[in-house]
C-alpha cells in the first residue's frame, strides 16, 4: 500500500485507491477494510509496473484475496466457528453431501415407498412427501441462524474498522455500488476477467448469480404469502408469481454459477490465490446444485420423481443456509460493509477532514 500510495497509477480503477489515498499509514484494520473493498477485478495487476517479476512483486488481487479469508475468520460469529474457514472447500462439500443424504434417508425411513415413489398432484402435493411443519421449522431455524451470523459479522467488521455513524446518503451510495457492482467495471473499460484483455463477463455473470439468488428468495416469500394469507397451497401454476420468479431466479443462478466456475478454470492463475480455489468452487457448486434440483423439481413435479427430487432439493437448501455464513458467500456481507465505510469516508465533510489530516 505504501508503494501504491506513492505511485497512484491505478487510482481510477476502483474504490481501493481513493480510500488508500486518505491514509499515510496502514493499520491492520485499514488493511482489512481495503482488502474487502477490493472486488478482485485484477486490473491493477496487469497495469502494474512493479508486478512480478519486478523485485517489489506487487500483486494486490492475490494478497487481498488471502487477507480477505483471514478477515472472514476474524469477524465470524460465533467465534469458535471461525475454524470453518480452514479447509473450507472440503467442509462445505461434506455438509452439502450430509444435508442431502440426511433428508433423503429420513424421508425414506418416515414415508412408505408408495408415497415416495408415486406421483402426487393438486394442492398440498409436496407436503404428502415432507410434512409442512417439518419443512417450516427446519427452514426457519437455518435461515434465522444464517441472518443472525451475517448481522453479527457485519457488526464485528464495522466496529473493528472504525465504527461511527452512517447517514442516509452514504447508505444510498453504498447500495448503488453493491447493486451495480460498479467496482467490477475497471473504471469503465471492464475487468481483466481471464488475462490482460478487458471484458464485462464476470460482472454480468455475477449479476446473474446475485439477482438469481434474490429472485429465488422472492419466490419463496411470495409462495409463503400465497399459502399463509391467501390459503393457496403449492404446487402453483406455471404463470403464478412464485413459479415465474423461481424459474427466472433458478436459471440466473445456474447460468451465473456455472459461468463463474468456468472462468476460474481457464483464467490466468497469476493474480489469484490458488489455494483458496476450493472455497470458491465448493460454494459455486452448492449454489448450482440447489438451482438445478429446484428447476428439475419444477419440471417433474407431476411425475413419480417428485418425491426423491423434493428430498434432494430440500437437503441442498438446508445445507446452503447452514454453510452460507461460513463460506465464500460472506464476501458479499463484508464487501457491502466496506462499500458503506467507503461511502461514509467519501461524503464531503469526512473526505475534506481526512484529506486535511493526511496533508
Ligand atoms: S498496483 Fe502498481 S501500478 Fe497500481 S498503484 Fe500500485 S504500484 Fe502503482
Ligand atoms: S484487483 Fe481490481 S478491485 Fe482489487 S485493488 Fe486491484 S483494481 Fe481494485
Amino acid at each position: 500500500m505504501e508503494i501504491c500510495n506513492a505511485c497512484r497509477y491505478c487510482e481510477g480503477y476502483c474504490a481501493v485507491f481513493p480510500a488508500m489515498e486518505l491514509r499515510r499509514a496502514f493499520s491492520d484494520q485499514d488493511l482489512n477494510y481495503l482488502a474487502n473493498l477490493c472486488h478482485n477485478c485484477r486490473g491493477c495487476y496487469y497495469a502494474c509496473q512493479y508486478a512480478p517479476p519486478h523485485e517489489f512483486g506487487i500483486n494486490l488481487p492475490k494478497v487481498f484475496a488471502e487477507l480477505r479469508v483471514q478477515t472472514y475468520a476474524q469477524y465470524a460469529w460465533p467465534a469458535p466457528l471461525a475454524r470453518a474457514f480452514e479447509r473450507n472447500g472440503v467442509l462445505v462439500s461434506l455438509i452439502a453431501a450430509f444435508g442431502v443424504a440426511a433428508v433423503l434417508i429420513l424421508t425414506m425411513l418416515l414415508q412408505s415407498s408408495g408415497v415416495l415413489y408415486s406421483a402426487h398432484v393438486g394442492p398440498g402435493a409436496f407436503y404428502t412427501v415432507i410434512p409442512y411443519p417439518v419443512m417450516l421449522v427446519l427452514s426457519a431455524i437455518t435461515f434465522v441462524f444464517a441472518l443472525l451470523a451475517f448481522a453479527m459479522g457485519f457488526r464485528n467488521f464495522w466496529r473493528d474498522t472504525g465504527g461511527g455513524p452512517v447517514d442516509g446518503r452514504a447508505i444510498g451510495r453504498a447500495l448503488h455500488d453493491v447493486f451495480t457492482l460498479r467496482n467490477l467495471g475497471g473504471g469503465g473499460h471492464g475487468c481483466n476477467d481471464l488475462d490482460e484483455s478487458f471484458s464485462g463477463a464476470r460482472r454480468w455473470l455475477h449479476h446473474a448469480m446475485f439477482y438469481g439468488f434474490l429472485l429465488c428468495f422472492a419466490a419463496t416469500c411470495t409462495a409463503s404469502l400465497y399459502q399463509d394469507f391467501l390459503g393457496m397451497r403449492p404446487p402453483y401454476g406455471w404463470f403464478s408469481l412464485p413459479v415465474v420468479l423461481g424459474t427466472a431466479g433458478g436459471i440466473g443462478l445456474l447460468v451465473g454459477t456455472v459461468g463463474l466456475f468456468g472462468m476460474k478454470l481457464i483464467g490466468d492463475p497469476a493474480p489469484t490465490a490458488r489455494r483458496l480455489l476450493g472455497m470458491d468452487v465448493a460454494l459455486l457448486m452448492l449454489l448450482a446444485a440447489t438451482s438445478l434440483t429446484g428447476l428439475l423439481l419444477l419440471a417433474l413435479r407431476a411425475t413419480a420423481a417428485m418425491g426423491v427430487l423434493l428430498a434432494v432439493h430440500f437437503g441442498f437448501v438446508l445445507a446452503l443456509f447452514l454453510v452460507l455464513p461460513y463460506s465464500k458467500f460472506v464476501h458479499g456481507v463484508y464487501r457491502s460493509a466496506a462499500l458503506l465505510r467507503y461511502a461514509v469516508e467519501m461524503t464531503p465533510s469526512r473526505a475534506s477532514s481526512s484529506s486535511s489530516a493526511a496533508s
